[in-house]
């Protein structure tokens, strides 16, 4: 059933109307600015098809989705996926499911390796044309892949279309997470601030203990999945603070909340050409310009 977004009417059976609730009682000043934002997300995983249904159930505009994999039983311990979809590929999966929960989205899927040489042109093409009219970038991308080498490429790619995109993790034991907001140029770079691992120059493949599998929990992923998204409103609508590191550590109730600054000698060079840029231009701290 199609439903007349935005313009409609305050009516209990309006899933619209409690979300333009937002901006009658002043929390957002646009919500209707949603349905023109697009926002790609890489991994839909634990995290990723979370986010994706949330957003699908926010009436954004479109989304692009990306992953390589197949629904497997073993996910059942997360949120999103059912039995029924085991087999199926992630992508397929997720818009069928997405489509039914809210028909008014486009959605747009790839089932490829986002780090495979072949596919990152294509990748980095949707993120520089993958805006609701075809041809703008996307607003944001959501980092929800499970490895540094997806978010090397992830960031790669944002920093050359400068994009702004926000990273998720949670731990291999479960019990604690974060998000991250990156701006080219304005806040640090995944490859500014490298993790052990990367400043290590060690493969990741070898740190993967053999026959061990990493704990998951459904509602870690589900509560990152929640900032995740928050933040992500946060950032599209232009409200309330926005995070640039947020930690979530489960066993203590923690959430530790830092500004991450970008490195003048970073490594990645796109990331010093857009610090170049953004100290030249020497704007106060404001979104992206966008459309909507
Ligand atoms: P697990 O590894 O625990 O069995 P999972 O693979 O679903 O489960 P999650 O952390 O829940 O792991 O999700 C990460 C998602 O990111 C997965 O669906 C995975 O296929 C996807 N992903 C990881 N790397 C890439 C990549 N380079 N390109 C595309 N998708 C990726
Ligand atoms: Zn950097």
């Amino acid at each position: 059933v199609k439903i007349d977004h935005m313009s409609a009417e305050v009516t209990d059976s309006n899933p619209y109307s409690r979300l333009m609730a937002l901006k009658r009682m002043g929390v957002v000043k646009e919500y209707e600015r949603i349905r023109k934002v697009s926002v790609l997300i890489v991994g839909l995983g634990g995290v990723g098809s979370v986010a994706a249904e949330m957003l699908t159930r926010c009436g954004i505009g479109k989304l692009l989705l990306f992953d390589y994999d197949v629904v497997e039983l073993a996910n059942m311990n997360r949120l999103f996926f059912r039995p029924e979809h085991a087999g199926l590929r992630k992508t397929e999966a997720a818009m069928a499911t997405l489509e039914s929960i809210n028909p008014d989205v486009c959605l747009e899927g790839h089932t490829y390796d986002v780090t495979s040489v072949p596919h990152f042109e294509h990748f980095l093409d949707r993120l520089r044309r993958g805006g609701p009219d075809g041809r703008s970038p996307v607003h944001l991308v959501l980092s929800c892949v499970d490895n540094y080498a997806a978010r090397t490429a992830i960031n790669q790619a944002c920093n050359e279309a400068d994009v702004a995109w926000m990273e998720s993790g949670v731990s291999e034991d479960a019990v604690s997470g974060h998000i991250q907001t990156l701006f080219p140029g304005r806040t640090a770079c995944f490859e500014c601030l490298p993790p052990l691992l990367v400043a290590s120059g060690r493969e990741e493949s070898t740190l993967r203990r053999e026959g061990v599998c990493a704990a998951s929990l459904p509602t870690t992923m589900g509560i990152v999945a929640g900032l995740l998204v928050q933040n992500a409103l946060k950032y599209l609508l232009d409200f309330g603070d926005l995070s640039y590191y947020l930690g979530y550590s489960a066993l203590t109730d923690h959430f530790p909340r830092h500004t991450l600054w970008p490195n003048p000698d970073c490594g990645n060079i796109w990331c010093r050409r857009r610090q170049e840029t953004w100290r030249g231009k020497g704007r106060a701290w404001h979104r992206r310009e966008t459309d909507c």
